[in-house]
C-alpha cells in the first residue's frame, strides 16, 4: 500500500467474517482484527443537530438521562477488545451522541485501563469523534500527549454549518468549533474534518471542500452522505414495508415530497454524484498527494486491486460494530436498534460476538441481498452496492434492495472511472508525490 493511501487509524481493509477456529488458524493476524465503534455515554450530546441519526437512542433503547458505561463494563470492554484481536495495533474510536461530556478523567481512566492490558508489541490508538464544543487547553492536553486522533464534525462556512448543526435552543455553534480547531493546532493534536453531506450543503460543494482543505486546514477529509428513511427512528433497516419502496426515479425516492422514503435533509443522490464528480475533479487538479478523502483513496485502492479500506464500498461488511454504554454490542454503528444487538460483554467475550454465525450472516448478507439490477452493475467492484442500511429502494423492474444513492454513485463512477485507472498507473509508477 502506498504511504499516501496508507491506512488510517479509522480505516481497516475490509475482508470477510470467518467464524470458525479452523478457518482462522491459517490466516493472516490483520483477519481477526475488527472495529468496535464505543458510546460509553450512550446517546447523550450537548448540541442538537437536526439531522443527527443517534440521538433518538435515548427513547428507543431506554436509556437513562446521563448514560455512563459503568467502570466493571468498560474494563471488560478493554480487556475484551484488546484480547479479541491479534493484529500489532488495537484502534478504540470513542463516540456518542457526545463522548466529551464524560469528561477528561473518565479518559484518563481509559488510558489507564488500556496500559493494564496492553500487550508488548502491540500499539493502542484512540480516536476521539467529537462537535468540539467542549475542547479547551486541558483536553487538547490530554489528547496531544495520549496521541488521540480526533475527528472533529464540521459541515462547512458558517452559513452552511450552522443550518442543521444547533445547540437545543437553536443558536449556532460554527464558532465553538472555530475555537476548538485553534485549540487543537496550538496543541498539535492531529485532526481530521467529519462532514455530513446533506441535502443542503451539498449544492454548495466547493464552498464546502475549499473550506475544509484550505481555510481549516484539513488533510484528512471524511465525507458521509446523510441517508435517513422518513421513519428511522422507530424502523430497523431492512424492517422496512417492501410496499412502502419506490422504485429509482420515482418522485418518493428523493427528499422533499411529504411522502418521500426519506427525510427532508437527506441528501438528493444525484446532488451526492454531482457533489463527488466536481470534488473529485478539484481534487485530482491541486491535492492529490497532499489531502486525504475517504472515498476518493478507497476508490483508487479498489482500482488497484486492493481491498476497499471502507466498508460502505466493501463486498462485505461485519466488522465495524458498536458498544453502547449498558454493554450492549449492535452489528454497527447505524443499526443500533434491538434487532440487531448482537449480545453484551458484560457475560459474553468481545470474539465471540464477532466471529458468530449471526454477525458473520450480518456481513455476508451485504454482498448476498444485492439485487440483479446491482450484480450485472459496470461499478459493481467499486461500489458493492454501497451500505445496505441506505437500501431503499427498487430497482426499475421492481427488485427491492436499490441503494437510494445508486444514480449518485453512478454518475460519480462513470465520471471519475478513467481518471482513477490513470491514478493507479501514476501510483504504480511512483509517478506521483506521496
Ligand atoms: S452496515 Fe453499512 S456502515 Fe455498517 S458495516 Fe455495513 S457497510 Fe458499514
Ligand atoms: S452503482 Fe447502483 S447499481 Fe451499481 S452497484 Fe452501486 S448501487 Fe448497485
Amino acid at each position: 500500500m502506498n504511504k499516501l493511501f496508507a491506512n488510517d487509524s479509522t480505516m481497516m481493509e475490509v475482508i470477510p467474517l470467518k467464524t470458525s477456529e479452523k478457518d482462522l488458524s491459517d490466516k493472516p493476524a490483520y483477519e481477526r482484527r475488527f472495529h468496535v465503534m464505543a458510546k460509553p455515554g450512550g446517546s447523550k450530546c450537548n448540541i442538537d443537530c437536526q439531522y443527527c441519526f443517534y440521538l433518538h437512542k435515548e427513547g428507543l433503547l431506554h436509556q437513562p438521562k446521563q448514560p455512563q458505561m459503568d467502570d466493571e463494563t468498560l474494563e471488560r470492554f478493554i480487556q475484551s477488545y484488546i484480547q479479541s484481536q491479534d493484529g500489532d495495533e488495537v484502534v478504540f474510536s470513542w463516540q456518542g451522541g457526545e463522548p466529551t461530556l464524560l469528561g477528561i478523567d473518565y479518559y484518563r481512566k481509559i488510558v489507564a485501563l488500556q496500559k493494564k492490558y496492553q500487550p508488548d508489541g502491540v500499539t493502542i490508538q484512540n480516536d476521539l469523534q467529537t462537535n468540539g464544543i467542549l475542547l479547551n487547553d486541558e483536553w487538547c492536553e490530554f489528547l496531544k500527549q495520549n496521541n488521540f486522533l480526533v475527528g472533529l464534525s464540521i459541515d462547512g462556512p458558517a452559513e452552511l454549518h450552522d443550518k442543521y448543526r444547533v445547540t437545543r435552543s437553536g443558536k449556532p455553534t460554527f464558532h465553538l468549533v472555530m475555537k476548538a480547531v485553534e485549540c487543537l493546532k496550538k496543541h498539535g493534536v492531529p485532526f481530521n474534518a467529519l462532514t455530513v453531506v446533506n441535502r443542503h450543503n451539498a449544492k454548495y460543494l466547493l464552498e464546502v471542500y475549499r473550506f475544509l482543505t484550505q481555510e481549516l486546514g484539513a488533510t484528512y477529509v471524511q465525507f458521509t452522505p446523510i441517508v435517513e428513511p422518513s421513519n428511522f427512528k422507530t424502523t430497523a433497516p431492512q424492517f422496512w414495508s417492501d410496499s412502502m419502496l419506490p422504485k429509482l426515479g420515482e418522485e418518493l425516492s428523493k427528499p422533499g415530497h411529504p411522502m418521500s422514503v426519506v427525510t427532508d435533509w437527506s441528501v438528493d443522490p444525484d446532488d451526492w454524484g454531482h457533489f463527488l464528480s466536481v470534488i473529485f475533479e478539484e481534487w485530482v487538479n491541486n491535492d492529490l498527494g497532499r489531502v486525504l478523502v475517504n472515498l476518493f483513496e478507497t476508490a483508487v485502492a479498489q482500482t488497484m486491486g486492493k481491498p476497499s479500506q471502507l466498508c460502505v464500498t466493501a463486498e462485505f461488511c461485519g466488522k465495524g460494530l458498536a458498544i453502547e454504554h449498558d454493554g450492549a454490542v449492535y452489528s454497527c454503528d447505524h443499526y443500533v436498534y434491538p434487532e440487531y444487538q448482537v449480545g453484551n460483554v458484560k457475560d459474553t467475550e468481545l470474539n465471540k460476538l464477532v466471529f458468530s454465525t449471526c454477525q458473520e450472516a450480518f456481513g455476508m448478507s451485504k454482498r448476498e441481498s444485492l439485487p440483479q439490477y446491482c450484480k450485472s452493475c459496470d461499478h459493481l467492484n467499486l461500489c458493492w452496492g454501497e451500505c445496505p442500511k441506505n437500501r431503499l429502494i427498487r430497482t426499475p423492474d421492481g427488485e427491492v434492495g436499490l441503494n437510494y444513492l445508486c444514480s449518485g454513485i453512478k454518475q460519480f463512477f462513470d465520471y471519475s472511472k478513467p481518471m482513477l485507472a490513470g491514478i493507479a498507473v501514476l501510483l504504480q509508477q511512483n509517478k506521483i508525490n506521496q
